[in-house]
């Protein structure tokens, strides 16, 4: 059996390989689930306690809100962030399975640990952000 527990918040990005308008900096209000799969315990009735999956993934969610994904990768693609996401809190999930990134309404991976370029998760430069004007 599956348990899915949701995140959202708001943070900006740019492409700095991309040829086109995701070059620039701007924002999206991601959406994250986070899949968790075990078989429900005979006397707790549980396969994990929705709360523990909170627990495990509000602090990263809440580090992120507001935040600016270039600061942590070089190529913050929804694929970059979604394998950097699983290796943030796969740690904590023991039943982790699946996570799926919303970027837009219409848009969202889907990630299951497998195996990736490491440059696709290569880190990014806080604050270094050439095409934003630094303005709040
Ligand atoms: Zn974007």
């Amino acid at each position: 059996m599956q348990l899915v527990v949701s995140f959202a918040w708001s943070a900006a990005h740019r492409l700095p390989r991309y040829m086109g308008r995701c070059y620039r900096m701007h924002g999206h209000d991601y959406r994250l689930e986070v899949v968790v799969q075990g078989v429900p315990d005979g006397r707790t009735g549980m396969v994990v306690d929705f709360h523990e999956v909170q627990d495990a993934v509000s602090p990263l969610v809440q580090r992120l809100d507001h935040s600016c994904f270039n600061d942590v990768l070089e190529n913050p693609t929804a694929e970059a962030i979604v394998v950097w996401i699983w290796r943030a809190v796969a740690p904590e999930l023991s039943s982790l399975v699946e996570l799926r990134l919303w970027e837009t309404a219409d848009c969202h991976v889907v990630y299951r640990g497998e195996d990736v370029p490491d440059a696709l998760v290569a880190p990014g430069a806080p604050g270094e952000h050439p095409d934003s004007s630094g303005e709040e």
